[in-house]
């Protein structure tokens, strides 16, 4: 347990910020960063060079060059800073994504006004996940401030991308070097997780388009041709009676949340045979053919019991059983992107050092997660090979990407307090003897 004193020491320099935290928050809503396509990454890293600068550490601008996206108009600008405290130690990392997406209709406060209200702030990205960067950015303050020679170092990045895979963000940031295990021990993604969570990872990705093959005839007389769609139509049927049970049955000891999602998954991302679209203002009729073609995009998650090896084939085997009951079945399937899932083992040690921070400020004990979906950790642990690495922040996590998006002040205040006590147990300066 943190030493009482220690503990409170921290909670009132944060305490003391709350202004601050507020106004900063608010600075950073402000930059309407929305990606696609990436609108105002300098000047939101620029802002954040500032404030960090001021506050001793060293930055660095990089823009993740040629990466997806990056073009002159729209550059993919990241943020680097370090501080060093006063003896050796391990390195904490937070890294926040600073980009948001875009606002959708539905709003009833101005989307990057930052409104407060009642203790909320409103505004696109304050929940996801600027009110997470602004909480780190405090606790790292705070913590400095009471403790100034710590033992080791503190990085705090803001990064491009993240809502669109954080190609230009985090996974070019690692393939930089800058998420080594010998640069950082520790790695802290303020998402919004809900404050009393700890998210150990994410579940698998695979996503591939299958493509079934037939040859094209008049319409009329479709017995001359093969219908590309058809076959496509015993693929779903096969998938309805065979696959999605299946996948509904596999059980995890991976507790993602929401637990309907404790399970592999199959989403049909889109589907598409026979002739192209008409182009807008084409009012014409479509030609009778027999489609010589159909495509579908799956978005398959799956869980840390399957390998990305055995995911593949169990789609392979579906349709090779479909081609052997319909004799001129032919199809093809590309893999278009693949991200093995993550865990980071309950005992590691950002795990134990946030998990007794939290029982220490909320007085509960953590729940752990995993999330149904991806985020930077799988560059970090990937690329970086860094896996002692967790999400932590102090959003809802229902509210991302929602109109009347909101970031709770006590919450990132708390959140700010789980963070500087974890810096105290990692980094803590006379912790260790
Ligand atoms: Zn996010």
């Amino acid at each position: 347990m943190p030493n009482t004193s220690r503990h409170d020491r921290l909670a009132a320099a944060i305490d003391a910020r709350r202004d601050d935290l507020i106004a900063l928050t608010q600075d950073l809503i402000r930059i309407p960063t929305v990606n696609p396509p990436g609108e105002a990454y300098l000047e939101i890293c620029e802002y954040v060079q500032r404030r960090l600068a001021k506050s001793g550490y060293t930055t660095q601008l990089v823009r993740a060059e040629g990466t997806p996206g990056d073009s002159d108009r729209y550059p993919r600008w990241n943020l680097v800073a370090r501080r060093e405290g006063g003896g050796r130690g391990d390195t904490v990392h937070f890294n926040s994504h600073h980009d948001v997406v875009e606002t959708g209709s539905g709003w009833t406060f101005d989307p990057f006004g930052a409104e407060l209200k009642d203790g909320r702030i409103y505004g696109r990205g304050t929940c996801d996940m600027k009110g997470g960067l602004a909480s780190s950015i405090i606790a790292a303050e705070a913590f400095a401030e009471v403790f100034p020679q710590f033992d080791g170092a503190i990085e705090i990045s803001a990064t491009a991308d993240e809502e669109t895979g954080g190609f230009g963000g985090v996974a070019y940031l690692a393939k930089q070097g800058f998420f080594t295990p010998e640069r950082v021990q520790h790695v802290i993604i303020p998402e919004p997780l809900n404050k009393e969570r700890i998210c150990l990872g994410h579940r698998g990705v695979w996503w591939a388009e299958i493509e079934t093959k037939g040859r094209i005839a008049h319409g009329s007389m479709p017995f001359l041709g093969d219908s590309a769609i058809r076959h496509m139509g015993a693929v779903i049927a096969r998938m309805e009676d065979e696959l999605f049970p299946a996948l509904a049955q596999r059980t995890t000891a991976m507790p993602v949340v929401p637990p309907q999602a404790r399970q592999s998954t199959l989403n049909i991302n889109s589907l598409h045979g026979g002739q192209p679209e008409p182009e807008d203002g084409f009012d014409g009729f479509p030609a009778p053919v027999v489609a010589h073609s159909a495509r579908m995009i799956i978005d398959r998650r799956y869980l840390i019991e399957e390998s990305p090896e055995a995911v593949r084939q169990e789609m392979i085997d579906l349709l090779e059983t479909v081609k052997s009951e319909r004799p001129e079945f032919r199809y093809e399937v590309r893999d278009l992107w693949t991200i093995p899932p993550t865990m980071t083992a309950k005992d590691s040690p950002v795990v134990t050092a946030v998990a007794s921070a939290i029982s220490s400020v909320l007085g509960l004990a953590p729940e752990y997660v995993v999330s149904p979906g991806t985020y930077d950790q799988k560059h970090i642990d990937r690329i970086g090979r860094m896996h002692n690495c967790i999400a932590y922040g102090p959003g809802i996590l229902d509210l991302a990407h929602q109109p009347d998006e909101y970031v709770g002040v006590d919450d990132m205040l708390d959140a700010a307090k789980v963070m500087a006590l974890t810096l105290d147990a990692l980094v803590g300066q006379g912790r260790v003897q």
